[in-house]
């Protein structure tokens, strides 16, 4: 973390709710939640995690910051929005999941070498090159994420289902040297860097 990012997180000292409220994403709904566990039991994978959503909001409260950062529970949401269709009071809970995610991630502080983490930079990194995902290159980066010799022993448990994909028109291995792009790179890029900037300002972001 910069020295300006820790200054910026130094000023909330104890407390750990209103730096969520004022730095993660819908994180002002956290206060909202009245801990009646809904979401915890719609959540399909959540009883497998290390905290539920209701957990993880309960310790917000109770200023556990670190245990909830550092959590890998949040990465472990999969969008599949039950828990927000079903809470009663209705707070964004996926999206304040994936934000609690990414306000760690921006710290340096989320757990490494996390599977889905892993994976969700692979697919960023990906997509932000053209503007679209090359299925290719990023089923590639993933299979050789942990090096050559898990990339060829899965790419060849794998290689049906990939002639399938590719006889069926969903993999084109000439994506191999770039595949498609958006029609504006430049523009597209230009997008991202105002977004990040705007994002930056709003949560208090140091460059
Ligand atoms: S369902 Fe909503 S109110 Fe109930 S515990 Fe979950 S977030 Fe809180
Ligand atoms: S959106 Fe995430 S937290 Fe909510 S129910 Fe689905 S997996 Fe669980």
């Amino acid at each position: 973390m910069t020295n300006a990012n820790q200054q910026a997180v130094a000023r909330y000292k104890n407390n750990f709710l209103k730096e969520v409220e004022e730095r993660v994403e819908e994180g002002d709904m956290v206060k909202m939640c009245m801990q009646c566990g809904v979401c915890a039991g719609s959540c399909p994978l959540g009883s497998a995690w290390e905290h539920s959503p209701q957990k993880i909001f309960m310790m917000i409260r109770a200023g556990k910051r670190d245990e909830v950062l550092q959590s890998d529970s949040m990465w472990m949401c999969t969008s599949c929005y039950n828990c927000i269709v079903r809470c009663p009071r209705q707070l964004p809970i996926t999206h304040i999941m994936h934000g609690l995610a990414n306000y760690a991630h921006r710290l340096g502080i989320a757990p490494k070498g996390q599977p889905t983490r892993e994976f969700a930079k692979t697919f960023w990194n990906n997509l932000i090159k053209r503007g679209r995902t090359n299925e290719l290159t990023l089923t590639l980066a993933h299979y050789f994420a942990n090096g050559i010799g898990p990339g060829i022993k899965t790419a060849l448990n794998m290689q049906k289902i990939g002639l399938g994909m590719v006889m069926a028109g969903r993999l084109n291995p000439m994506e191999i040297f770039g595949g498609h792009s958006v029609k504006d790179l430049k523009g597209f890029h230009a997008v991202l860097a105002k977004a990040k900037e705007i994002e930056d300002r709003k949560k208090g972001f140091a460059a």
